[in-house]
């Protein structure tokens, strides 16, 4: 169990001490119209996560209350994807639709108390009845129907005598309450519509807020959690059980944040456009966000769940970066798949003064992998690289082959290149190199120098394999849909050349190609003939590099090409502090991580944080900004120091400047050389919270846009985002966020 509690399982553990359940039962409800995404995953883990740790258990339930999207096979999608995970949901599926006949009989109870009554208005007067946030709605004239006249009608709609849409059963609570969800929402609508499970009975469908609590409650459930933007229909779940009268104990709703990453959709009906589109291959596609892609591409159950425990459970909604889900299965293969030779665009080597064959017996697990295991690499003349890992004119930093720099080829011998043979058009088609005898890996007394060790496959023996080399779906950090998709999210290389043991050992089906990265086999499309190999990941991060570059002005880029490319296992040292970042400053681990491993950046970051303490707000901007900078240079040619780091960082905390302006003062910094304070104060960008001055830019943006105010009134609280956005903008994002939030709510609401 989780050391520190979230507030979830802070109230589980306060109703069982206090005796209000006798059993945590819990249940995971999705809607089978789609494949579940990694949200699900999370709603997954905290559902049953809280019924193990409270030895209870969690229903799987279908919520199938609407025939016309919901179907068998995804049904089958969310046991698997359950299942995978690793949780159990005990002897039966449990379905909403199992529940209609009772559903059936609490809505006619509610009928006889005269507290449910059939509606015959139409869509357009439901909308003007229902009044706005500011104004109360009006009943409709039908609410006065007899309760005979109610069961007969509710018997008859139920019965198919009536057309869609003519007539809805509503509760009758209160059109005038300041949560319109209130306003006598709808219990029953009529749907002549094929259902998946119930065929044609039923002619009428109970929604959420009806069917949902019921169903909580016919199973017993203890706890019922669910996603914030079910909030207001707590009101609706409370009222039906006690207006019901339900016998204690009952279940009561609590809400979570859901879970956002960027650079991904996140929603099922986005998610269905993709497939029926042909964006993607389907549900299982491995660029998917799904569940399913997931594991076809290669995750392992146990990053998802890690995943899952490191972004915690909150109760304001936030975006999650994609990074540390790479970086959770990352750090899972890391510790656990075989390390092998592949070459995905081959370069011809023969080794002119090397005659015959041997194999060299290779390690499949560096030495800190507490695993066994090892290879035969067969060696011999002809033999394949990287085309990549040879360069005839290297910049400065170019640790691998080159007409004047020998190479290790991992595990086996050092070459020299002796010649590079070109075809009519230039292009290096073949080097001729010699290897030197005495220099083999583990045994070498050559005493020659190299900077790096390239992978290479031995050309008779090694096998051809299919790589599909996945990116990111979406190139956008905040994706609408279809157009924001990256058009390179997929690669096929179909001539990779691969060491032979992987494909007639099978020690394993996923893992790292040195210096490539994690790879899985296909679970579909694999076969000994036709190998086919998924990219999970890349060993580290280049997106973040990728997305940096893109922005920054092209600055002439020197390359820093590092020995092999791999995770390598943390030193000692390194170890040390990621232990006290995570432990004593909290940081996350992808932060401690990229702060321990690189002796430049911890350095600095432990001299800003001499003088300030405020270990997260400088942990992001050393690993973020300061990074930067330094892969462009080293950090005596820093124009900026620890300590003014430390000054800017303190202008965020106390408020003086913002997050956002606090990056244009340090490209600024980073520029100049100048203090912060100075900077602040020569450009005006001290935070503005003061509601005096915030106020008249906030009445003139309304003054300015009263469609939107309208709209906002009607309902759509969305746009409040829109107003605080404007008002962001108009500062020059110098407004406290904080202040204009409330004042805006404040000014609309008014
Ligand atoms: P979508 O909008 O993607 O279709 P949904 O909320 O309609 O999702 P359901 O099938 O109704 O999907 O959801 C089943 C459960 O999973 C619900 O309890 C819901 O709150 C939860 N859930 C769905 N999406 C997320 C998410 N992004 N983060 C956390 N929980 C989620
Ligand atoms: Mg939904």
């Amino acid at each position: 169990m989780n050391e520190s509690k979230d507030f979830l399982r802070t109230i589980v553990e306060e109703d069982v001490k206090s005796g209000k359940y006798q059993e945590v039962v819990t249940r995971f409800p999705p809607e089978p119209n789609g494949f579940p995404h990694i949200g699900h995953a999370k709603s997954i883990c905290i559902n049953f996560g809280i019924a193990s740790d409270y030895h209870g258990h969690c229903n799987l339930r279908m919520d199938d209350t609407n025939p016309t999207k919901e179907d068998t096979k995804y049904v089958e999608a969310l046991k698997d994807a359950v299942e995978w995970l690793g949780f159990d949901w005990g002897d039966n599926v449990y379905f909403t639709s199992d529940y209609f006949p009772k559903l059936y009989d609490y809505a006619v109870t509610l009928i006889k108390m005269g507290k449910a009554y059939v509606d015959s208005i139409n869509e357009q007067e439901m909308r003007e009845y229902r009044g706005t946030v500011t104004e109360a709605g009006k009943r409709s004239k039908y609410a006065q129907r007899s309760i005979e006249e109610n069961l007969d009608l509710f018997e008859r709609m139920k019965n198919g005598e009536f057309k869609d849409g003519e007539h809805v059963l509503r509760a009758k609570i209160d059109m005038s309450a300041a949560n319109m969800k209130m306003r006598d929402p709808l219990l029953y609508r009529i749907r002549h519509a094929h259902h998946f499970r119930a065929g044609n009975e039923w002619s009428i469908y109970p929604m959420y807020d009806f069917a949902h609590c019921l169903s909580d409650y016919i199973e017993g459930i203890s706890h019922s959690i669910c996603t914030l933007e079910f909030e207001n229909n707590r009101d609706i779940y409370n009222w039906v059980l006690d207006t019901l009268g339900l016998t204690a104990p009952r279940p009561y709703q609590h809400e979570f944040a859901r879970l956002g990453i960027n650079y991904t959709v996140m929603s099922k009906r986005k998610l269905l456009e993709l497939v029926e589109g042909g964006q993607v291959s389907g549900w299982d596609d491995p660029r998917m966000p799904t569940i399913a892609g997931y594991k076809r591409r290669g995750y392992t159950p146990e990053s998802i769940l890690n995943f899952c425990d490191q972004i915690g459970i909150a109760k304001a909604n936030s975006m999650v970066d994609v990074a540390q889900l790479e970086f959770c299965i990352r750090d899972d293969l890391n510790k656990k798949v075989p390390r092998v030779l592949c070459v995905i665009d081959p370069l011809k080597v023969t080794i002119e003064n090397y005659e015959g064959h041997e194999k060299i017996d290779a390690p499949y697990y560096p030495h800190d992998v507490p695993k066994e295991g090892s290879r035969k690499l067969p060696f011999s003349k002809k033999i394949y690289i990287e085309r990549d890992d040879f360069m005839e004119k290297p910049p400065k930093d170019y640790y691998r082959l080159t007409p004047e720099q020998p190479v290790r080829l991992k595990h086996a011998y050092i070459i020299t290149c002796k010649e590079v043979i070109k075809d009519a058009n230039g292009n290096i088609v073949e080097i001729k190199a010699e290897y030197h005898p005495d220099s083999k890996s583990g045994a070498d007394t050559s005493g020659i120098k190299v900077k790096s060790a390239i992978q290479w496959v031995s050309a008779a023996e090694a096998k051809e394999v299919e790589i599909r080399l996945y990116d990111r779906l979406f190139k956008d950090e905040a994706p609408e849909g279809i157009e924001d998709i990256n058009p390179d999210s997929l690669q096929v290389i179909k001539n990779a050349l691969i060491e032979p043991a992987v494909i007639t050992e099978k020690p394993d089906e996923r893992f790292q190609f040195e210096r490539h990265g994690y790879f899985y086999a296909d679970p579909i499309d694999y076969t000994d003939e036709k190998p086919v190999f998924n990219k999970i990941v890349g060993l580290k991060d280049s997106w973040a590099k990728k997305k940096k570059t893109a922005q920054s002005t092209p600055k002439p880029q020197v390359k820093k090409v590092h020995v092999d490319g791999e995770v390598a296992p943390m030193n000692e040292a390194q170890q040390k502090l990621f232990d006290k970042y995570t432990n004593e400053f909290g940081l996350n681990s992808e932060v401690a991580n990229t702060l321990s491993r690189d002796e430049h950046l911890s350095s600095f970051y432990e001299e800003a944080h001499t003088v300030l303490n405020s270990p997260i707000n400088l942990a992001n901007i050393v690993t973020n900004e300061v990074a930067r900078e330094l892969k462009q240079m080293q950090t005596d040619e820093l124009k900026f120091s620890a300590k003014q780091i430390a000054e800017l960082i303190k202008m965020v905390d106390d408020g003086t400047i913002s997050n956002k302006i606090a990056k244009q003062v340090f490209e600024e910094m980073a520029k100049s050389g100048e203090n912060p304070a100075q900077i602040v104060e020569a450009k005006g960008l001290v935070q503005i919270s003061d509601p005096a001055k915030i106020s008249p830019i906030i009445d003139e943006i309304i003054a300015k846009n009263p469609d939107n105010v309208a709209k906002f009134k009607a309902g759509n609280t969305k746009l409040l985002g829109f107003f605080v956005g404007q008002v962001l903008k108009t500062t020059g994002g110098k407004a406290n966020p904080k202040v204009v939030n409330e004042l805006v709510a404040q000014k609309l609401t008014s």
